[in-house]
Formats: C-alpha cells, sequence, structure tokens
C-alpha cells in the first residue's frame, strides 16, 4: 500500500477535499505526520473515526520496516530497510560535531555503473517513491529523538543517482524543506549526481538553494570513463559546460568528490588536470577515502599519499578538504549492507 508521505500539503488537501473535508483537516494530518510525527492514523486525535478509517484503507504511515541496525564505534549508524515489495534499501546517520547527518537512498540499486562502486553491483530494480525518500529521514528522526540528539543535515548520496528519480526526489526534498513539515534548511541539504547534464540544468531552476554536489573521481575523460561509464554519454567538455552555468546563475559554491584511490588517481598528473579543471569555478574538491569492497581490485590511497595528494592540490591553489572516514568498522561501503543482505538470501 501507499505510504501518506507520498501526498505533498496541496495532494493531501485535493484528497480531503474528495472527501468533502476542508482543506484545514489535511494542515492537521500534515502536522500529526511531521511534527507530532505518529506512526498511527489512530493518534491523529483530531480526526473523526469515518476520516482514520478511510486513511487506514488508503494509506500506511512507515513503508519501512527495520531489517538490520548497526553502529560503528564512531557513531555511524546504518539501517538495513526492507520495502513492501521485499527490496532493500541503506540509509546511514552519521555523527559530526555539529551534530548528525543523514545519507538517504533514492533508488533500489543503481544503474549508473561505477566500477569502484559496491551499489553498482545491484543492478537498479526501481526508482524510491518521494513518500520512502522521507519515511528514511523519519526513521533517523526517531532514532536520534531517543539519543535527545538533533537531525541537522541531509546528504542525498546514498545507493542511487538521485537525477535519474528525478521528480519523485525533488517531491521529497521540498517537503524535508518546508517550516510545515520536517524543516531542514536548503543549505543543509546536499544533492550528489555522477554528472547528468539534463539534471544538472534542471536543478539549476529549482527555488530552494540546496547544495550540489558531484562525483567527480577523475580529472580527464579517459580515466573518467574507466571509472564512471556515464562520463561516455556526459563527457567533461558537455558536464562543466553546464556547471559553469550553474555556477554563473547561482554562484554558489559546487563540491566535487574525489575518491582516493591508490595509483589511480593520485598522482601530480592529476593534482594538475584538476587545478585546470577547476579554474575559474566557485568550488572545492572534498578527497575521500575509498571504502573498499571485495568485489574488485581498487584499494584507497594510504594516509601519506592521501596527504601528499592534498598537499598538491594547496599548493596549486585549489580549495580541498580531506574527508574523515566514516564506519568503517561496519559494512560501510555505498551499497555493502544491501549486497550483503542480497547474499545472505541467496
Ligand atoms: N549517484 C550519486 C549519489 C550516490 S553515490 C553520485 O554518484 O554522486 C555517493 C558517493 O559515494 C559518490 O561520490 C560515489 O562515487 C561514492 N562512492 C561509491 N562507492 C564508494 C566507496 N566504496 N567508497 C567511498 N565512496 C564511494
Amino acid at each position: 500500500m501507499r505510504t501518506i508521505y507520498d501526498l505533498s500539503l496541496d495532494e493531501l488537501i485535493a484528497y480531503c477535499q474528495s472527501l468533502d473535508y476542508k482543506p484545514f483537516k489535511a494542515e492537521q494530518i500534515y502536522e500529526w505526520l511531521y511534527r507530532k510525527e505518529v506512526l498511527s492514523f489512530k493518534d491523529m486525535h483530531n480526526l473523526n473515526k469515518e476520516l482514520i478509517l478511510k486513511l487506514e484503507e488508503d494509506f500506511v504511515i512507515d513503508p519501512l520496516f527495520k531489517k538490520r541496525e548497526q553502529v560503528s564505534s564512531d557513531g555511524t549508524v546504518k539501517f538495513l530497510f526492507k520495502l513492501e515489495d521485499e527490496t532493500y534499501i541503506e540509509t546511514v546517520l552519521m555523527a559530526f560535531d555539529y551534530g548528525y547527518s543523514a545519507c538517504i537512498s533514492t533508488q533500489v540499486g543503481c544503474n549508473m555503473g561505477c566500477t569502484f562502486c559496491a551499489s553498482g553491483l545491484l543492478k537498479k530494480q526501481r526508482d524510491l517513491s518521494s513518500g520512502e525518500i522521507i519515511a528514511q529521514i523519519m526513521a533517523c528522526k526517531r532514532y536520534l529523538k531517543s539519543m535527545a540528539a538533533r537531525l541537522s543535515n541531509i546528504v542525498v548520496m546514498g545507493t542511487g543517482e538521485p537525477f535519474d528519480n528525478y521528480d519523485e526526489v525533488m517531491k521529497a526534498l521540498y517537503i524535508i524543506n518546508d517550516p510545515k513539515a520536517i524543516e531542514i534548511g536548503a543549505r543543509h541539504i546536499s544533492i550528489s549526481t555522477c554528472g547528468l547534464v539534463e539534471g544538472i540544468k534542471r536543478f539549476a531552476k529549482e527555488e530552494k538553494p540546496f547544495n550540489l554536489a558531484i562525483s567527480l573521481h577523475a580529472p580527464n575523460d579517459e580515466l573518467r570513463s574507466k571509472l564512471m561509464p556515464i562520463n561516455r554519454a556526459y563527457p567533461l567538455k558537455e558536464l562543466f559546460k553546464a556547471l559553469k552555468e550553474y555556477s554563473l546563475n547561482h554562484n554558489r559554491r559546487l563540491t566535487f568528490e574525489y575518491l582516493l584511490l591508490e595509483g589511480v588517481n593520485d598522482s601530480s598528473k592529476e593534482a594538475d588536470e584538476l587545478k585546470e579543471l577547476l579554474s575559474g569555478l566557485n568550488a572545492y574538491v572534498n578527497l575521500i577515502p575509498y571504502n573498499e569492497v571485495k568485489e574488485n581490485s581498487y584499494r584507497t590511497s594510504s594516509d601519506m599519499r592521501a596527504l601528499k595528494f592534498y598537499d598538491m592540490l594547496k599548493k596549486r591553489g585549489v580549495a580541498v578538504t580531506l574527508r574523515q572516514k566514516k564506519g568503517v568498522d561496519i559494512d560501510a561501503a555505498c551499497g555493502q549492507l544491501r549486497a550483503n543482505e542480497y547474499k545472505r538470501e541467496d
């Protein structure tokens, strides 16, 4: 059954009106869902019995069944959720000094085929609905509430390519951002893409200043096409043309994610190319230690090499940060927990 989180406030109003209820009934339901965070229609005390029964007939609230929960020594929590159709998704909560950040999935599996990524080991089975995306956030909020902690940031960096499921992802983000709903500021929400140019062009027209991150991982077409087959469809020239337009329109800082793969993309040649590629853009590079996956032979750069690459970029005037490792003692690599669950079931 469909989750009621799938409905925007306008859709909820239309639903209520179709049952001869005034729009304020929809506002009350919306408030129960997102401000009071109830998980049962019966707990919505200002609705009459008839409406509660009708809602129960038409919707579930929480579409996620928590199958596993792994807590890392650094505070990272990884959830494995089962969906109604017996597919699985992962959501990760990461602890930072400023609060918690939730990393959410947008698809069941992924079709982008990046050669280093565990998510791509399992092809896309389907897109997630906006409600299934929102439900991941609600689950994180509940978990944090029990520890009196707060969810402060959202990163759309879990399994799936968000711009391959554009409409549902954006619908979810507007509800997550809505002051009447989850109320997380647009600047605290980041969306990461492997570089789907049409998506970037659409995203440039969005009203809200959500942050944009690009998974770059390589500064030339030859290497990038090897790591990320999507680069053959959207080579760097085309990608950067769209990014420059986006940047001109918004003057918002772009983030480039760059995995550190030992001996693959971490030498002075790549540092030179990276500097050249990013010149003139308001951007910074986030160097990310690679979470190794058994299924391929990529290794993460040693700490020494990672620091050296970081220094090379700094010296070339590139704005750069080196991301700390998170959740290394749990199945932390993107899609790993999920991939392991399917193996367990085989
Ligand atoms: N499809 C989107 C979002 C999901 S992937 C994108 O490509 O950006 C989120 C990020 O995790 C991407 O930067 C991806 O390249 C990176 N990633 C994938 N596998 C990883 C691994 N094993 N270790 C570290 N980062 C990984």
